[in-house]
């Protein structure tokens, strides 16, 4: 047998790392100092991880169980270095974390990247780009390496421009070393005040000291070196968390609530949680999962905790240290633990409660909130959130067809007519398709609110809220009755017009007459014709009936393909339209065969058209068209 001979590989980076490096290298970016920051973060994160598993297997930390951070400076070589005694990396490890970009939504937050430096710089701010920043500083850095309990060392050398070569190498102990080949302009990270005044700024929060070392003397510790998350609110400062925002949720944005307390009683523990302000690129990312560390009693124990935190506040970030748990809890035993479900459904109730705080104080602040993380929350009032549901009621916004900004259920209710049963809703792709939709003119006019539910989330949750809100049934204003019959009229229309009402009960009859044959006309192709007083401007459209799936989510099943064939629709005509008034007059004087069918296919088809909807036949739709116009010029 022969030993395998060691030898250096050189391998190219991923394409997407690649793009990053050149704009991170080239940016012109005013806070580089940051890069600091996220060397120590990776440091901290090594060392929790470690620390967790030698809680089943000691010997990983044995021989140096204190574990810290230390910078050290080689004025002459022009390098910094920044050590940890924690977790390692294997070969393998460094090709996956020092290679490519493991995190979900990478690919798409690549391609925003446009190549406008400027632009780009804002855009990683939000991205964040990690061990990758030490090329804002450094034309050269090395990773030494050694995983906690292997024996072979290895080092990562790259110079950021598309390559990078791991070989093995020797270390004596455990951990990261990594070493910086400071640029030219980098000179002041050589300076230990400045290296001290960054690690307060940046890293003041983080658990473990970091120390600066000079020689193999002890060193100064330049952190606080305790867990942030068990100090009192009065001893953290905005910056502090938001830096440990920044180490915690690997964010880069600003937190958009900060949430810590101390729970004490029958299950202690403290929590230290955020609300990001922005969206991060992989919120809907199927394999985002959890974001909220668990710690036992200071001890890192896992990031990935199931049933922690529930998956519709998948956007909350931070802490939960426990007290009240096992130290060797294991992944399995935690999703069935009651101590976690009793801590999880308080903080659940204690994160609903603290938005709606928000909600209520300042709306418009809230409505930066609602249109970043609103669809998420959405997901809470079917499935596991059920127990929730009137605290997320209160928590949800809606555009409406006659609100400026947002508004909730508990002002609709408030705003809603006399007479007026139901809060009315339309679901439809995006706020301006159902601003256009045919079947709010009616509302419109007699100026009943019709909430817009544009988020494809709306069409599960709605279904399912069977008791209402406030005794209200939600109803859309796309699928049944229109029922505004028995609503009040916005201006209450001049008394008793006898010759109008003449008129009005001459046509109905006229109308009848052409229901009856439009319906003859379309045979199979629709559910059923009739009038409809939910139409204003337009003669047609298309609704779904009483018991059939709503249009918009079958538009949606149908592109996703989840549904191959459409249940018929009813065809409404506007017995006020001139159009739909002279037809009834044509066919109450007698006019059927031809002119009566093409007439009929051209109202279908002008709903389809109208719904934003393929006419099924062009063809034939054309060659009615064409005659109806030849006979009209
Ligand atoms: P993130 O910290 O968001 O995962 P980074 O780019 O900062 O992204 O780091 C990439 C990965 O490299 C880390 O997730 C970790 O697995 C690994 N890594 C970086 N620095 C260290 C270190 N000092 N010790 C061990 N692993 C590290
Ligand atoms: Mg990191």
């Amino acid at each position: 047998m022969t030993a395998k001979k060691p030898t250096a590989e050189t391998r190219s980076f991923q394409a997407e790392v690649s793009k990053l490096l050149k704009i991170v290298a080239n940016a012109l970016y005013s806070e580089r100092e940051v890069f600091l920051r996220e060397l120590i973060s990776n440091a901290a994160d090594a060392c929790d991880k470690l620390r967790f598993l030698a809680l089943s297997a000691p010997d990983l930390s044995a021989g140096d169980p204190a574990f810290s951070i230390r910078l050290s400076v080689d004025k002459e070589a022009r390098t910094l270095t920044i050590a940890d005694n924690g977790v390692g990396m294997s070969e393998a490890d460094l090709h996956d974390n020092l290679g490519t970009i493991a995190r979900s939504g990478t690919a798409a937050f690549v391609e925003e990247l446009s190549g406008d430096s400027k632009k780009d710089v804002g855009l990683i701010g939000q991205f964040g780009v990690g061990f990758y920043s030490a090329f804002m500083v450094a034309d050269k850095v090395e990773v030494l390496t050694r995983r906690a309990g292997e024996a072979q060392a290895h080092l990562w050398t790259s110079d950021g421009l598309g390559e990078y070569t791991v070989a093995p190498a020797e270390k004596a102990s455990r951990g990261t070393v990594i070493t910086l080949y400071l640029k030219e302009d980098a000179g002041e990270f050589l300076e230990r005040s400045r290296l001290q005044q960054i690690v307060r700024t940046y890293s003041d929060h983080i658990p473990f000291p970091v120390v600066f070392a000079e020689g193999e003397a002890d060193g100064e510790t330049l952190n606080k070196a305790s867990a942030l998350w068990t100090r009192s609110k009065s001893d953290v400062s905005d910056d502090d968390y938001r830096e440990f925002y920044h180490h915690v949720g690997h964010a880069a944005d600003e937190p958009w609530l900060t949430v810590h307390w101390k729970a004490e009683g029958r299950i202690e523990y403290h929590a230290l949680l955020f609300v990001p302000s922005q969206r991060p690129f992989d919120l809907f990312h199927p394999e985002r999962r959890h974001h909220v560390k668990l710690y036992v009693k200071r001890v890192f124990i896992t990031d990935d905790a199931e049933g922690l935190v529930p998956s519709w506040l998948r956007f909350v970030k931070g802490v939960i240290d426990c007290e009240d748990l096992p130290l060797n809890i294991s992944r399995e035993m935690l999703q069935k633990n009651p101590v976690v479900a009793s801590v999880s459904q308080a903080v659940t109730k204690r994160i609903l409660g603290e938005l709606k705080k928000k909600a209520e104080g300042d709306a418009e602040t809230y409505a930066t909130f609602w249109n970043n993380f609103g669809a998420v929350l959405k997901e809470g009032l079917y499935g596991d959130g059920l127990e929730h549901r009137e605290a997320l009621l209160s928590l949800v916004r809606f555009r409406s067809s006659t609100q400026d900004g947002l508004t909730s259920l508990a002002d609709y209710v408030a705003r809603m007519k006399d007479g007026q049963e139901a809060i009315f809703y339309i679901a439809a792709e995006s706020e301006e398709a159902a601003a256009a939709s045919p079947q709010l003119e009616g509302f419109r006019k007699k100026g009943v609110e019709v909430l817009y539910l544009t988020d494809p989330i709306d069409e599960f949750w709605v279904p399912m809220l069977f008791e209402g809100f406030e005794g209200k049934p939600l109803k859309s204003i796309t699928r049944g009755g229109a029922d505004l019959k028995s609503i009040a009229d916005a201006e209450t229309p001049a008394d008793g017009d006898k010759e109008g009402k003449d008129d009005a009960a001459a046509d109905q009859g006229a109308v009848a007459a052409l229901v009856a044959s439009v319906k003859l006309a379309l045979g199979d192709a629709v559910k059923d014709v009739r009038t409809t007083d939910r139409l204003a401007d337009s003669p047609v459209c298309l609704v779904a009936d009483e018991g059939d799936m709503d249009m918009n989510l079958e538009r949606m099943l149908r592109q996703h393909k989840q549904l191959d064939q459409a249940a018929k629709r009813v065809l409404e005509l506007n017995p006020d339209h001139p159009l739909i008034r002279t037809l009834a007059d044509r066919v109450k004087g007698g006019a059927s065969g031809p002119t009566v069918d093409d007439a009929a296919h051209l109202l279908l088809d002008q709903a389809r058209i109208l719904e934003g909807e393929p006419v099924p036949d062009a063809k034939a739709f054309t060659r009615r068209l064409s005659a109806v116009m030849t006979k009209a010029m």
